[in-house]
């Protein structure tokens, strides 16, 4: 259902190719985390995956289905953001529903789906706040909350954890961990941050100057790097 296949994508903002042809399996259940450094292409490659951004050239397919000319709501995908573009008017519970609600769900099932998000996170006694009355790591929460009761074939997180001091990094990355051993569904994550990709992914792919470099897993890239520029990326502390 979650599997992803990326046919050489390419993407230019005017004169300038970001994306330059961009190949790429993934497997229904994996975790494929994208790093590179700042700008090279990264949420462009999300947004086009999340619908929100077209191609310049190339093909997507999800769960075996060519979805260039679905629209967003429609592919079966929920997305995390670095700023967590939280509702500041709507209490947590509302802001987890909105989404279901704007679909048309039923409120028992909207209100059903909450309380099993809600509790998967540790969301219970936060239910009635507003997002100036949480803390970043409990907003970013509630941003996957609402990302897990739309039961998407895959996720997408667009550096969920750069806005949190560091301790809140760790553990909302533990977090992200032990939802995808939850759940198993597909997730596809971007970061610049190379201990991020180390710890939570299945594969790692090295994006840089609009190709992927190397796709591996952790051990492979660290062990044996294709070219120097994997070697220093994921060689060299941040
Ligand atoms: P990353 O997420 O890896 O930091 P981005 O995907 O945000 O990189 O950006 C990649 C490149 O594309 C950058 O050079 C950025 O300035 C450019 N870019 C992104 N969005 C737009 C846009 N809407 N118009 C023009 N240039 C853009
Ligand atoms: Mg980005």
């Amino acid at each position: 259902m979650g599997s992803l296949e990326l046919r050489n994508v390419r993407k230019s903002f005017g004169s300038v190719d970001v994306l330059r042809g961009i190949n790429l399996e993934v497997a229904d259940g994996e975790f494929v985390v994208f790093v590179g450094p700042s700008g090279c292409g990264k949420s462009t490659l999300l947004r086009i995956i999340a619908g929100l951004e077209h191609a310049t050239e190339g093909s997507l397919i999800i769960g075996g289905r060519d979805v260039s000319a679905v629209p967003p709501a429609k592919r079966g995908i929920a997305m995390v953001f670095q700023t967590y573009a939280l509702y500041p008017h709507l209490n947590v519970r509302d802001n987890m529903g909105l989404g279901l609600k704007q679909a048309g769900m039923p409120k028992a099932d909207i209100a059903a789906r909450v309380k099993t998000a809600a509790a998967m996170l540790s969301l219970d006694a936060l239910l009635e706040r507003r997002p100036a009355e949480l803390s970043g790591g409990q907003r970013q929460r509630v941003a996957i909350g609402r990302a897990i009761v739309r039961e998407p074939d895959l996720f997408l997180f667009d550096e969920p954890l750069s806005n949190l001091d560091a301790a809140l990094r760790v553990q909302t990355r533990l977090e992200i961990a032990r939802l995808h051993d939850e759940i198993g569904t597909t997730m596809v994550y971007v970061t610049h941050d190379q201990v991020e990709a180390m710890t939570l992914a299945d594969r790692i792919v090295v994006l840089h100057g609009g190709v992927i470099q190397q796709v591996g897993s952790p051990m492979e890239l660290y062990n044996d790097p294709a070219n120097i520029f994997v070697a220093g990326f994921i060689g060299s502390p941040k």
